[in-house]
């Protein structure tokens, strides 16, 4: 099933449980009102009050002088590298970023930033050896290196933090600037116990999304040195993301700030909780240290992944479709996920694996 066959049908039953993702999760009554309410004005002409509150909000909590509300993720790390790099300049990040996979290859295509993917540990940390033989000397032959992009959480896992500030001290002693794709950085705080600030404070630049875990429509937040903002709202603008009366959009991102960080610690209980009733099934591989957030990856025998989606969809429950050559399964606990729907999805499958 591709992607618009699964929007379609997804409109034929409704779903009482999506497990697919936490970007699936709507806008609560509270933040709806808080939307409703926003006091708003150009925010091209810097005029919208909100946007500049949930900027400030973002920067304070990552202890960075400046930020920029953005539509998405995607427009955000965009903006970032097109502020960090020129073109024939070069960027080191990990295969299977979210950077490197799933952003259709904006920065070598508008950019004309070359990228440069090393395969991360299995935990998310680049390895630190690699990042400094990847770093080119001043040479004509070689693309310029600027940039080192790493990412947290990963995979729903929180990266080591001894090995990020190891790589961000390589990349800073050769000169090259340090951004944090942190999409769900929020998650990794909360299971941390650690402050944002503390997790990014080797990053030059961070990402925050306030449209997964935290329950917002829309947005994320670019924060970091004042100067980089400046450069970053030009690659904003040519981008199309230029946005006017936005406060409407940043007061769900300040409601989430405000009210959808402490409550992750929820998410990631169920998860784990989750994860251990599967793990007890035969047939079901789950690593079970993995799931450190909201997030668990698991596998089943391949003959019993069809078609089990659609077997799930019959009973409510939405879960994404196996992919790569392992046929790996992610669940996803969110906002929307209570305890009840966990209940569900573990008896469904306890149900499936035992009707062979
Ligand atoms: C979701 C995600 C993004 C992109 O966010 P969008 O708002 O979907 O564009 C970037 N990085 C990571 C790690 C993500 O999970």
């Amino acid at each position: 099933m591709n992607q618009y066959a699964a929007i379609r049908s997804s409109s034929e039953t409704a779903p009482i449980a999506d497990f697919r993702s936490d970007t699936v999760t709507r806008p609560s009554a509270d933040m709806r009102q808080a939307m409703a309410e926003a006091e708003v004005g150009d925010d091209v002409y810097g005029d919208d009050p909100t946007v500049r509150a949930l900027e400030e909000k973002a920067a304070d909590l990552l202890g960075k002088p400046a930020g920029m509300f953005v539509a998405s993720g995607t427009q955000s790390n965009l903006a970032a590298l097109l502020a960090h790099c020129g073109r024939g300049e070069e960027y080191i990040g990990g295969v299977g970023y979210h950077i490197a996979k799933y952003e259709a290859g904006g920065a070598a295509v508008l950019g004309g930033i070359s990228p440069r993917h090393l395969t991360p540990q299995a935990n998310g940390a680049l390895n630190p050896d690699d990042v400094r033989d990847a770093i080119n000397p001043d040479d004509s032959h070689f693309a310029i290196s600027r940039l080192v992009c790493m990412e947290n959480t990963f995979n729903g896992q929180v990266v080591d933090q001894a090995q990020i500030e190891e790589v961000a001290t390589i990349a800073h002693d050769h000169e090259l600037s340090v951004h944090l794709d942190g999409a769900r950085l929020m998650n990794a705080v909360v299971a941390s116990n650690r402050s944002a600030a503390e997790l990014v404070e080797h990053m030059d630049t961070v990402s925050l999304c306030l449209s997964k875990g935290l329950g917002a429509p829309v947005g994320s937040v670019l924060c970091g040195p004042t100067d980089f903002i400046i450069r970053a709202k030009r690659a904003r603008k040519m981008l199309g993301g230029g946005l006017r009366q936005s406060g409407v959009l940043a007061a769900c991102g300040l409601y989430a700030l405000e009210n959808n960080v402490r409550r992750l610690a929820d998410d990631h209980a169920r998860a784990k909780q989750l994860a251990e009733r599967l793990s007890q099934l035969d047939g079901v591989e789950i690593d079970l240290a993995s799931v450190e957030t909201n997030m668990i990856w698991l596998k089943i025998p391949a003959e019993r992944t069809v078609p089990l989606s659609a077997h799930m969809r019959e009973l409510g429950l939405v879960v994404s479709e196996p992919s790569g050559r392992d046929r790996v399964m992610r669940l996803v606990c969110h906002l929307d996920i209570d305890d009840s729907h966990v209940d569900s999805v573990a008896n469904a499958f306890a149900d499936w694996l035992a009707s062979s």
